[in-house]
């Protein structure tokens, strides 16, 4: 009996590997593109470091014309919850980064170098290691979790090395013969990778982020096929890859150390390795401490809360690349009307260590993005998000005509509004200009806040001074006459040179109006405020307040 026989007797149905290799044939790509994948497990999360690491690998595929797909590794089945492939479907939809191949939605994928769920490539991993059998680089382990726990505690207490290795890889030199024995009598038993390695030599490793690296070589016999029969990461991840033709593996950096064992696996298999690229976490400032974001602790660790809170897909993206790439701001500055798929991303322009994420500055980014959306851009976008998390906000907006004109204050000149950093800010920026909304309970006035006084300005304004035909300039010199009729500055300037001779200026005059207006202090131009409202509101409002 050889390694042949044995191979048989595993795995009789197991087709030739010449059949996959021939099947999922080397891509036929220019020079220089880059073949990359997002490949998260359905647990029913999408993390943003995921986002983020997708985001990474999808613009490297863009950037050199290359392909950009997604893999789903459901191989623990333990931990996979139900409908995690939509979710993580949906999370790329939402962020519009849709793979170019993959799976498209929980069970339907396209492209030719599928399937993309690794459940479904079961027969596939039998192939490779059988592959192995065959040569004697894998072997069956019969031994139990008992066995195995007691060789740990062996371990523990001489104070050596962990893992099935070396001496301590009991079923690593049994003979053909005596494992096939076992097979025969039932013996449950694992597919192990017998490691050429040895500890004491060492690795050179170039990571396209982390650069060179230096580690021992892997001599542990890894698991390759569970008792379950599904592959492990490590066997998975080198089978996938190279039959999907990947040419640069970009994910999370706690992957780092098991370089050693994935170029291992890739030489023995004969197989050529991909190139990788580790990224760093992002991290938080947690009350001066650095820390990963946690899904535990931190709302903002799920994509979905992005989506949630209405953050515009395009801040979150331009945010990530700003914490990727160092020359992001810079170039944001030289070019700030430039979209962000015209930035050129460089992976080695990434940061070694975890980038700080910082909520404050995603926020302004999407005061940004939305300043320069069109009034249309914004309407939909609130729309769409209000239909799913607030109906309010969808009733208000439904007066579509109305909506654009309040939406359109202030937008599409030089210094557009900037009140509004995510979709879940707009019913409160724009709720008091919906007359069947506006409510106040009470005025906060600012500096004349005396009730006579305020009655006198508003109905002063009202008989002599307000006229919805106005323009801009008029309507404003009549609020300054106005000033000037009650004792106050026309002009700040005049106040400011002799503040003695005033009770205040033309502005505390406008803030009486303004707060009489919208039961607020602060709110954009109060002209084009009074422009969309309209006459007769303007009037309801103003006698409201002098009752
Ligand atoms: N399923 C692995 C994870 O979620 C993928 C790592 C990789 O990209 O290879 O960590």
């Amino acid at each position: 009996m050889n390694y042949k026989d044995l191979a048989d007797m595993i795995f009789p149905n197991a087709k030739e590997i010449s059949y996959y290799e021939a099947k999922y044939p080397e891509r036929n790509l220019k020079e220089g593109a880059v073949v990359s994948r997002f490949a998260p497990s359905p647990t029913g999360f999408v993390h943003i470091g995921g986002l983020y690491q997708a985001l990474v690998a999808r613009e490297m595929a863009k950037k050199t014309e290359g392909v950009f797909f997604l893999r789903v590794e459901d191989t623990d089945q333990k931990r996979e919850v139900e409908n995690g492939v939509t979710g993580i479907v949906n999370s790329l939809k939402d962020f519009d980064m849709l793979p170019d191949e993959g799976m498209i939605t929980d069970n339907e994928e396209i492209g030719n170098y599928g399937p993309y769920k690794q459940s479904l490539r079961k027969d596939i991993y039998e192939a490779y290691a059988k592959y192995l059998l065959e040569q004697g680089k894998a072997y069956p382990c019969f031994c139990t979790q008992e066995e195995g726990e007691e060789i740990r505690k062996k371990q523990e207490s001489a104070k050596i090395r962990p893992g099935y290795y070396g001496v301590w890889a009991k079923c690593r030199n049994l003979t053909v013969e005596e494992a096939a024995e076992k097979i025969k009598n039932g013996e449950k038993y694992i597919i192990r990778f017998k490691s050429p390695g040895r500890e004491d030599k060492k690795i050179k490793h170039h990571d396209v982020i982390k650069g060179n690296v230096d580690f021992p070589e892997n001599d542990q016999d890894i698991v390759i096929i569970k008792a379950d029969g599904l592959p492990t990461y490590h066997f998975a991840h080198a089978v996938d890859d190279h039959l999907m033709r990947t040419t640069l593996v970009i994910r999370s950096d706690e992957w780092l150390s098991s370089v050693p064992l994935h170029l291992q696996l890739f030489h023995e298999l004969g197989f050529k390795a991909p190139k990788y690229a580790h990224i760093a976490p992002i991290m938080k400032n947690d009350n001066g401490n650095k820390r990963k974001l946690s899904k535990r602790k931190d709302p903002e660790a799920a994509v979905n809360y992005y989506k949630e809170e209405g953050i515009p897909v395009n801040a979150v993206k331009e945010y990530l690349l700003n914490i990727a790439n160092s020359n992001f701001e810079n170039w944001r500055i030289a070019n700030p009307d430039k979209s962000i798929n015209e930035f050129d991303f460089q992976l080695n322009k990434m940061s070694v260590s975890g980038a700080l994420f910082d909520m404050v500055k995603l926020l302004d980014i999407g005061k940004t993005v939305i300043s320069k959306m069109t009034a249309e851009e914004v309407y939909q976008n609130s729309l769409k998000w209000a239909k799913e998390y607030d109906k309010e906000l969808e009733e208000m907006l439904n007066d579509k005509e109305f909506s654009l004109k309040v939406l359109g204050i202030e937008r599409g000149n030089k210094k557009p509004r900037k009140d509004i950093s995510k979709w879940s800010d707009v019913k409160n920026s724009i709720i008091y200009m919906y007359d069947n909304k506006f409510k106040p309970e009470s005025y906060e006035y600012a500096k004349i806040n005396n009730k006579e006084e305020v009655k006198k300005i508003l109905e002063l304004y009202l008989a002599e001074y307000f006229d919805i035909d106005d323009d801009k300039d008029t309507w404003f010199n009549k609020i300054k006459d106005l000033a000037e009729k009650v004792g106050y500055a026309r002009e700040v300037k005049e106040y400011k040179a002799n503040p003695e001779n005033y009770p205040g200026h033309v502005g505390d005059i406008s803030t009486v109006i303004r707060v009489s207006l919208t039961g607020r202090q602060n709110t954009p131009d109060m002209y084009e405020i009074m422009q969309v409202i309209g006459k007769e509101s303007v009037q309801k409002r103003l006698e409201k307040a002098i009752r």
